[in-house]
């Protein structure tokens, strides 16, 4: 695998902070309203499998059926409010240069392994893993496996056919490219840099992917 990519050329000043999340790792976090988040494809055609929560009430959390209702549209890209289960906007997203991300397609799980590719796929490692992992290290948030619901998957590519399928296609990000959002109110963020092999979202090879998060 190659080195991961800087980023610090597209940024256009110093962050409050980044983080480095490797292929199939992941990441949990704080983000306070009005600060700025930026996920970039370091590599290009990775998924960065996402869930946001209210930090004052994680029972409120990201809601993909209000999002895609309230914008009239089932992709996200620049402009799409990301609402959450009591239909308030939780995070803006204000930047894109990957053009659109997917929120229908859910989350890989040892369940969608053996379901999607072959039984014996059972044991590899997934999202829904990944994130239950997160929140067992980090109990300080106070989630459980019952906060895990629908999320986005950033930069993966999962077209909506004409006769209304879903196909899990090719990615259509590149090395660099970039989701910023603007949060409008204080979020958690759960993170898992999707380290599926079975998938050509991720072209086969799952890649890192980098926040950098700024004050304003
Ligand atoms: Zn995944």
């Amino acid at each position: 695998m190659n080195a991961p990519s800087p980023a610090q050329d597209t940024a256009p000043m110093p962050p409050l902070a980044r983080h480095l999340i490797e292929a199939g790792d992941h990441f949990i976090g704080r983000l306070q309203q009005g600060q700025r988040l930026r996920i970039v494809d370091l590599e290009g055609n990775q998924a960065a499998d996402t869930l946001f929560y209210n930090a004052c009430d994680v029972a409120e959390r990201y809601s993909a059926v209000d999002t895609v209702r309230e914008q009239g549209s089932l992709y996200l890209t620049t402009g799409s409010v990301l609402r959450s289960t009591l239909n308030r906007p939780m995070l803006r997203i204000v930047d894109d240069s990957c053009g659109r991300h997917d929120t229908l397609g859910g989350a890989c799980s040892s369940e969608s392994n053996t379901v999607r590719y072959a039984l014996d796929r059972r044991h590899m490692h997934s999202c829904r893993d990944n994130w239950m992992l997160a929140i067992a290290h980090h109990p300080e948030y106070g989630l459980t496996k019952r906060d895990i619901g629908h999320n986005i998957n950033f930069f993966m590519n999962v077209p909506v056919t004409p006769e209304g399928g879903l196909d899990f296609a090719e990615g259509i990000s590149g090395p660099g490219k970039y989701v910023e959002l603007v949060s409008e109110m204080d979020v958690v963020v759960l993170i898992s840099n999707c380290p599926q092999l079975n998938n050509p979202c991720s072209g086969f090879d799952p890649t890192p992917i980098e926040l950098l998060i700024w004050r304003h």
